[in-house]
C-alpha cells in the first residue's frame, strides 16, 4: 500500500478504505518450533534478521515470567534501554535470557548520550566516554558479551547523527563485535532524522514512533519508504498512541489490536514493539502476529480514534521555543501520557525529576503562548502533571 492510499484510508472513511490494507508484502517466512505456522515474519532490512511482526517492548514489564512466556510463544526480539527502570529492566532480561541459546533471541538496547540539548544537538557534555561507559554497564547488567542492536537513544536532530565522538564510538563497538548492528531511536522530528539516516551509510536499524495519531503520516511514510529502500531495518514503537485510552478519565479505549495492525499495514515497518505488562497483552499480540489483516470494525475504530484528541504528543516540534519560560513542553506532555495513558506514575515521576521543572512551572504566566498542534491545553496539563513532584517517593509505584 502506498503512502497516499494510507492517507486516503484516514481521509475517505471506512467504505473508501475497504481493501486498502489487504497488502501482500513479500515477506520472509520460516516456522520456528514455538511459532504458529501462521506467524508473519519480515526481514529487518540489511541486517537480514527475520523477525515476527510483533516483538516485545520490555520498557514497563517487570515480570520475567511474562518475557519467558513471550519467548516460548515465538517472540524473538526484546527491546530494552540502559535507562529503563533504573537499570532493572536490563537486569531482569539478563537473568532470563542467559538461560536460552544466545542466537535464539535478538536483544536490543539503547544508550542515551549525556548533554544533548532540547533541540537534540550535542553539547560539551556529549562524549564518547560517557556513551561507552553506559553501554559497558548495560552489557554487565545483561550478562552478555554483545547485543544484537545498539541504539543511540532519542535522536531528534540529524546533527546528532553526524557528531563524530558518538558515531565513531558506536561504529567501533560494532567493529569490535560488542553489537552486531547499530541504529538510533527517535520520537520527535522523525521524518527528518530518518531521511538523514537513509542518506548516510552508517546505520542499520531505526526504531521510530509510528502510529495512526501522527500529524505527518504522509511525510513519515515517505521517509520510511526511503529508509527501507536504503536497506535500513525499521521498527515501530508507540504504536498504540499513548496507552490504551484516548482520555485521562479512561472512558475512551483505543482498539490496541487495530492500532498495532495499522502500523504493520505499512510494509516498510518490519516489526512493532508494543509494550506488554500482562498476559492478556501477550495473548492479544500473538493473535496479531498470526493475522495482521484489519477487519472492517478495526478500520472503523482507527478511523474514529484518529479524529479524537488523545494523550499522545506527536513530537512534531511545532511548539519548540514558543514558551517564554523555555519549558520543555513535549517532554511534559510525555510525562502526562506516562501517568494517564500508560498508568505508570513512576515513569512520569522520573521524567519530571530529570526535567527539573518543579511542581508549578507555569506560575506567574497569565496566558499560555504555546499553540499545540494537537490542541492540548498545555498550561492545564502541565499544572496537573507537575503536582506529582510533591508526592512522597514511597507512594510512587
Ligand atoms: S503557561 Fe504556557 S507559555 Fe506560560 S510558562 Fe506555561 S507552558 Fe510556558
Ligand atoms: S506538545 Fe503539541 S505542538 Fe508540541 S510537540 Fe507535542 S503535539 Fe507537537
Amino acid at each position: 500500500m502506498n503512502r497516499l492510499n494510507r492517507r486516503g484510508f484516514l481521509r475517505t472513511g471506512i467504505t473508501g478504505a475497504a481493501g486498502l490494507l489487504a497488502f501482500s508484502p513479500a515477506l520472509a517466512s520460516k516456522q520456528a518450533s514455538q511459532q504458529s505456522k501462521n506467524t508473519t515474519f519480515r526481514t529487518l532490512g540489511k541486517t537480514g534478521l527475520k523477525v515476527p511482526v510483533v516483538s516485545f517492548g520490555v520498557m514497563r514489564a517487570d515480570n520475567p515470567n511474562l518475557c519467558k512466556a513471550a519467548y516460548e510463544k515465538g517472540i524473538t526480539l526484546f527491546d530494552t534501554a540502559n535507562g529503563y527502570q533504573n537499570g532493572n529492566n536490563e537486569i531482569m532480561l539478563g537473568n532470563l535470557l542467559k538461560n536460552y541459546p544466545r542466537k535464539s533471541f535478538i536483544l536490543e538496547t539503547k544508550v542515551k548520550p549525556a548533554g544533548v540539548d532540547r533541540d537534540g544537538r550535542p553539547t560539551g557534555q556529549t562524549t564518547s566516554d560517557d556513551f561507552l561507559a553506559k553501554f559497558k554497564t548495560s552489557l554487565t547488567r545483561l550478562q552478555m558479551d554483545y547485543v544484537d542492536i545498539l541504539y543511540i537513544h532519542d535522536v531528534r536532530n540529524p546533527e546528532l547523527l553526524e557528531f563524530k565522538p558518538l558515531t565513531d564510538a558506536i561504529k567501533k563497538l560494532k567493529k569490535d563485535g560488542k553489537t552486531k548492528f547499530i541504529g538510533f531511536s527517535t520520537h520527535a522530528n522523525m521524518p527528518s532524522v530518518i531521511n538523514a539516516a537513509a542518506e548516510s551509510k552508517v546505520w542499520d536499524v531505526v526504531l521510530t514512533a509510528y502510529n495512526f495519531k501522527l500529524d505527518s503520516i504522509p511525510e513519515m511514510d515517505s521517509s520510511l519508504k526511503k529508509a527501507n529502500d536504503a536497506g535500513l531495518g525499521l521498527i515501530a514503537m508507540k504504536t498504540i498512541a499513548g496507552g490504551g485510552f484516548l482520555d485521562k478519565e479512561k472512558t475512551k479505549p483505543i482498539n490496541s489490536t487495530a492500532a498495532i495492525k495499522w502500523a504493520l499495514s505499512n510494509p516498510n515497518i518490519h516489526t512493532a514493539i508494543p509494550g506488554m505488562t500482562a498476559f492478556d497483552h501477550l495473548d492479544m499480540n500473538i493473535k496479531i502476529m498470526e493475522d495482521i489483516k484489519m477487519s472492517d470494525q478495526e478500520k472503523k475504530d482507527i478511523l474514529l480514534a484518529s479524529m479524537e484528541q488523545s494523550l499522545f504528543c506527536t513530537g512534531c516540534s511545532k511548539c519548540n521555543h514558543s514558551c517564554p519560560k523555555n519549558l520543555p513542553v513535549p517532554d511534559l506532555m510525555r510525562a502526562y501520557m506516562y501517568a494517564y495513558g500508560y498508568s505508570h506514575p513512576a515513569m512520569a515521576y522520573q521524567l519530571l525529576a530529570d526535567l527539573g521543572t518543579g511542581s508549578s512551572p507555569c506560575t506567574d504566566c497569565q496566558t499560555c503562548q504555546v499553540n499545540c498542534a494537537s490542541n492540548f491545553k498545555v498550561k492545564e496539563k502541565i499544572a496537573d502533571i507537575s503536582r506529582l513532584v510533591n508526592v512522597p517517593n514511597e507512594f510512587i509505584v
